[in-house]
């Protein structure tokens, strides 16, 4: 896998949540500034996304935001990104954030960060790309998901590779870690990039 330079963060906008999320966050901007990537995300300044880009913007990293028109109002840009795209549509942020990364990091969130995980879950399912994509497991906030996605696969509704393609780590320096130590997809690949 060619060198990663780009990292795109999924994680939650809400304000009113514990402050072991809010550290994580706060690390993962830090960390990934740090190791010289370059940030990609939602482009808000409120909850886990303001701080993920409040601590990566503090330690040099060159941050991108994407946000559509609709959500300018109701979440609110970020003012200090190095970069921001407003955008017309939900889809369109997503495309873009997606096609701006190599490779993917999500913090516990709520519907919109499922929403995007999935996304670039299933289109990594239909080989549609072969970005790594690295799950930080703060406060065992995703033992759900974790334990839904081993009955998926029990249940025959997925292969036991496709659980391969969603790395669960327990803090942002193991997520850092294994953006350079994910193992092949076991499902070829068809070379069509989102
Ligand atoms: P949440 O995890 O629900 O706090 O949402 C995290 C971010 O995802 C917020 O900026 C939401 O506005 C955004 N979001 C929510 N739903 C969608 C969607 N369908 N497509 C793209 N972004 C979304």
């Amino acid at each position: 896998m060619p060198a990663l330079k780009t990292i795109c963060v999924y994680c939650g906008a809400s304000t009113r949540v514990d402050a072991v999320y809010r550290e994580t966050a706060a690390r993962t901007g830090e960390l990934l500034a740090r190791s010289g990537f370059n940030v990609v995300y939602g482009g808000g300044r409120l909850g886990l996304m303001g701080i993920v880009a409040d601590n990566a913007l503090a330690n040099g990293a060159h941050v991108t935001g994407i946000i559509p028109t609709l959500l300018q109002d109701i979440e609110g840009a970020h003012p200090g990104l190095s970069e921001i795209e407003i955008v017309d549509t939900m889809h369109t942020r997503k495309r873009k954030m997606s096609e701006l990364a190599d490779a993917f990091i999500i913090l516990p969130g709520g519907f919109g960060t499922l929403d995007e995980l999935f996304e670039i879950l299933t289109w990594r399912q239909l080989q549609m790309h072969d970005k790594p994509i690295v799950i930080i497991n703060t406060n065992s906030y995703w033992n759900p998901l974790k334990l839904l996605i081993s009955n998926i696969i029990e249940e025959k509704f997925a292969t036991p590779a496709h659980a391969t393609f969603a790395k669960f780590v327990a803090s942002p320096d193991e997520a850092i870690g294994a953006l350079t130590d994910l193992p092949e997809p076991e499902l070829g690949f068809a070379g069509q990039h989102v």
